[in-house]
């Protein structure tokens, strides 16, 4: 094959090698003259003609223009082809023009070796259609040159913006890329391909198939090419790309290259994706959502353009009915205006805000809205729109509320009042909290027989004319009107029908004063209805449901409270009346409650005794006492004694006696004093006495026993001398009874007489003060063996007498043995010594039995004694008769009576003179 002999204007040698590099690759063969300046082509063409010119557009000594009007003014027929670089795409149009055959870019080189062919074919031989060749190219040069300077722009437009610029030419499957398409794909003009088939490889398996049928159908000219697919670079990770392409087609309509673009949506896909992300949690959330215009602002807010699903079932408006309407359609009588205010001032500065104010639904519905509102700008930086997050917090809010109504209701609980007062204000506060139009408390009596009215409240003026009227059934029986069925019912009452058949009667009063529905809810404590609330509004509609719930918790809320209070006032009740002094005590040492008795004993008011700590008003002798008791008190539980002194306000001295506790859950002692200062002087009263008495029966005892002890040894010591002047006397009788008279012997008998009476007298006395000193031993004594004991010691008395002894069978007796049967000698010796003369004695002797202690009489049917004497024949020598009577000392009843008394029993008698005696005497027994 001949070479194409190339004459090259270029003054870059790169250029030149570049372009025979493309030749080279499409196996054309040529050869290639270098020139860069007019006279070297001069030279060039003299030398000889070349097969192809090619030219570059701008040299420093020459141009392309010139080069041409060469070629044409010496006639030269051959292909002048502008190799040139981007900058001159406007030349390169007025150079085809001028008649160069074709223009390449330097950038698309691979351009060349086709329009190397297509040149020399139309020059080789075709002359005559040389012209419409002409023409044509012209055309096509125009096209082209329209479309490359609009690539050019493009490419200029967009280097370094992440485009791409692409070139497909169909017939030799030549894909052309710009710089930015390689960027890309992450790959250079060695690595690609530059095939269609390479570009494929490049996409995501799973596209491949798509965009294959997109391209197809492009060239087709059934679709646009306009698509997205992602690449695949070397390292693996994929990439989201846009391209568009537009397919050039020859004049049979045939595709013959597609053009286009490429660029990078990754970000943008990013993007899309998160706003998808964002989309849907907006419509899906459970929150309402709400965008407004950001301007026009007027006064009544932002135009909505935008409310979610969330926000349509909240409110009950949709999108389609709300676009275009402002927030306020929300709003309404109760809605904060002061909120509101603020929400305007945080608009006006563009701030954010976060409020909560009631708004109003669709149906006109109250509820409860917590929104916050941002500001959201434009890509730009400028406030476009505002968006408010809103929750219907009502039933938080009712919730909140409702607590802070029980905590409310609880302070009125705690305070003074008393219940009726308290309930008054509590319903008070209740109707205003609902916004209803009457409201009663009724409270069932203690005897639960009837229900009674003990607070009403409304808020209407003819309610309040008509209670203040005292009108209205103040009780009912259980079962009667409202509050009568909801304590028989035990549930919430409802009646809308005052004026219907279903009338309840009683409610007439009602119907009065315009009340049209009215409820009755039970108070209910301990699963008992111990009241009702009756609740009455004007209109023929139900209370909010909410409402209702809370009159029925209160039912149950108050049921403990007004209990708790009834309970505290009867105690008020009781402390207040209680004689004693009752009081609370804190810890701390200081009365808290002090009830009137308390104040009125120690003469202070409550509010001085309650001012400073309760040791202040001890006695300094008790205050350290009482210290401890109170930290004993605070450690146990359990109930205190104590016993301590306070000083009134007038300076007397009260003795109380204090039983007190604490209450562990309050920390509280509780108290009740006793004034016991009168039994506390008498108990003193009393030991002082007690002491004084036991000095003088000490003294006494003291006395007794020198007394005693004289007696014996007087007794004991006169025995002897006595014993002498008997002897003697005797002894005198014997001797010298034959000098002495009669009359001598007479008085000598008279004085021994004397002397043995005075042994006599001194032996009962020695008795008599042995008795209580004498050693006597406790047996059991069978007292009929010690009666018959006695018969024989008397058996010459009773013969004499002609006495009997009747004894009953007497019982065995654990006693004294040696004193006891002294007793009953004495007695029995009386008996038989004091009879009378005309009759037989006769002498009885009984026992009988008590719990403590055993009685005997000894009676007798002798001379008797006279009343007056009954204390005096007791007493130690003393006798009613003459020794020449009845012999006898009258010692013999005194240690009789001794003897009785000091073993704890009695001794008495019973008689009358001629009459017989009885006497008794009682013996304690053992133990
Ligand atoms: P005495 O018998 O030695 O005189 P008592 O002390 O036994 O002394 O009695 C005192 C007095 O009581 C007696 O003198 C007597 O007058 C009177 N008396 C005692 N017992 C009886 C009796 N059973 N009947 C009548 N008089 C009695």
């Amino acid at each position: 094959m001949k070479a194409i002999r190339i004459l090259h204007i270029e003054d870059d040698e790169r250029d030149a090698c570049l372009v025979a590099a493309e030749l080279e690759k499409a196996a054309i063969v040529f050869t290639q003259t270098l020139v860069s300046t007019r006279a070297e082509f001069m030279a060039s063409l003299e030398e000889s003609i070349p097969d192809i010119i090619f030219s570059d557009h701008s040299l420093p000594a020459f141009n392309s223009l010139e080069a041409l009007k060469i070629v044409q003014e010496k006639g030269i027929q051959v292909p002048f082809i502008l190799v040139s670089g981007n900058t001159s795409q406007e030349f390169a149009v007025s150079a085809i023009k001028a008649g160069a055959g074709d223009y390449i870019l330097k950038d698309a080189l691979q351009r060349l070796p086709a329009a190397v062919q297509s040149s020399l074919e139309q020059y080789d031989g075709n002359v005559k259609g040389l012209k419409i060749q002409q023409e044509k190219q012209a055309i096509e040069l125009a096209a082209r040159e329209e479309i490359n300077k609009l690539a050019a722009r493009l490419q200029l437009a967009t280097s370094g913006s992440g485009i791409g610029i692409w070139d497909w030419d169909m017939a030799t499957d030549q894909l052309t890329w710009d710089a930015g398409m390689y960027q890309l794909y992450n790959t250079t003009s060695g690595q690609f391909g530059s095939v269609y088939e390479a570009w494929l490889m490049c996409l995501h398996p799973e596209d491949k198939e798509r965009i294959e049928n997109e391209i197809h159908l492009a060239i087709n000219g059934e679709k646009e090419y306009n698509t997205e697919f992602r690449v695949i670079w070397g390292d693996g990770s994929f990439h989201y790309i846009k391209a568009g392409g537009t397919v050039e087609r020859d004049n049979e309509g045939n595709a013959i290259r597609m053009t286009g673009i490429n660029w990078d949506i990754s970000v943008h896909k990013k993007e899309e994706h998160h706003l998808k992300l964002l989309e849907s949690v907006i419509t899906n959330t459970t929150d309402s959502v709400m965008i407004t215009e950001a301007e026009p602002f007027d006064k009544n807010g932002h135009r909505i353009v935008y409310v979610n699903e969330a926000f349509t079932i909240m409110t009950g408006y949709t999108l389609a009915e709300i676009a275009g309407k402002t927030p306020k359609i929300l709003q309404g009588p109760k809605s904060d205006m002061e909120a509101l205010k603020r929400l305007g001032e945080s608009i006006k500065k563009w701030e954010p805000c976060e409020i909560t104010i009631i708004n109003y639904k669709k149906n006109g519905e109250e509820f409860w809205i917590n929104f916050s509102i941002s500001p959201v700008a434009d890509e730009k930086g400028w406030f476009t729109h505002w968006i408010s997050i809103e929750k219907d917090i009502t039933q938080r809010k009712n919730e909140e509320l409702q607590k802070m109504l029980i905590a409310e209701i609880s302070r009125l609980f705690g305070g003074t009042e008393t219940l009726n007062e308290l309930l008054q204000d509590v319903l008070t506060r209740l109707v205003t909290f609902a916004d209803i139009d009457m409201g009663e408390i009724w409270l069932i009596a203690k005897d639960r027989q009837r229900i009674n009215r003990v607070a009403a409240y409304s808020s209407s003026n003819e309610l309040q004319h008509f209670y203040s009227k005292g009108c209205g059934v103040k009780s009912f029986a259980k079962g009667e009107c409202l509050p009568g069925i909801a304590w028989e019912k035990k549930t919430m009452q409802f009646c809308q029908e005052l004026c219907g058949e279903k009338n309840i009667e009683g409610l007439d009063d009602a119907k009065k004063t315009g009340l049209q529905t009215m409820y009755g809810l039970p108070i209910i404590y301990n699963d008992e209805v111990i009241g009702t609330f009756v609740l009455g509004i004007n209109k023929k509609e139900k209370i909010a449901a909410h409402l209702t719930g809370l009159f029925e918790n209160l039912g149950l809320h108050m049921g403990a409270e007004i209990k708790r209070k009834q309970v505290e006032q009867e105690l008020n009740q009781i402390i207040r009346f209680a004689p004693d002094l009752v009081c609370i005590v804190g810890l701390n040492g200081y009365f808290l409650k002090i009830n009137p008795a308390g104040c009125d004993l120690l003469q202070y008011t409550e509010a001085e005794l309650k001012a400073v700590p309760l040791i202040d008003f001890i006695h300094p002798d008790d205050k350290a006492r009482t210290n401890d008791s109170i930290q004993q008190i605070r450690e146990s539980q359990v109930n205190y004694y104590t016993e301590n002194r306070y000083i009134t306000q007038s300076g007397d001295t009260k003795w109380i006696a204090w039983t007190s506790s604490r209450i562990q859950e309050e920390e509280l002692i509780f108290a009740v004093g006793k004034d016991i200062t009168d039994r506390k002087l008498s108990e003193i009263h009393l030991k002082e006495l007690n002491k004084t008495l036991q000095k003088q029966a000490r003294e006494l005892a003291e006395s007794n026993a020198d007394l005693e002890q004289f007696a014996y040894v007087a007794s004991h010591d006169l025995q002897e001398p006595l014993r002498m002047v008997t002897s003697f006397l005797t002894l005198i009788d014997k001797k010298y009874s034959a000098v002495i008279d009669d009359t001598g012997k007479q008085y000598i008998h008279y004085a021994v007489d004397g002397a043995n009476r005075m042994r006599q007298i001194i032996l009962d006395l020695l008795e008599f003060s042995r008795v209580g000193r004498k050693e006597d031993s406790q047996a059991a004594i069978d007292l009929n063996e010690m009666v018959n004991d006695i018969r024989i010691l008397f058996r010459k008395q009773i013969q004499d007498k002609s006495a009997v002894i009747l004894a009953d069978s007497l019982p065995v007796i654990y006693t004294y043995k040696t004193t006891i049967r002294q007793v009953f000698q004495n007695l029995i010796g009386n008996a038989l010594k004091y009879t009378r003369k005309d009759i037989p004695a006769v002498i009885g002797i009984t026992a009988t039995e008590t719990e403590l202690e055993w009685q005997f009489a000894i009676s007798d049917n002798g001379i008797g004694v006279s009343r007056q004497y009954f204390d005096k024949i007791f007493l130690i020598f003393q006798r009613l008769h003459t020794r020449e009577a009845y012999a006898g000392t009258g010692m013999g009843l005194a240690i009789t009576k001794k003897i009785i008394e000091s073993r704890g029993g009695k001794i008495w008698l019973q008689s009358e003179e001629g009459c017989g005696s009885t006497f008794y005497f009682t013996l304690r027994k053992p133990g």
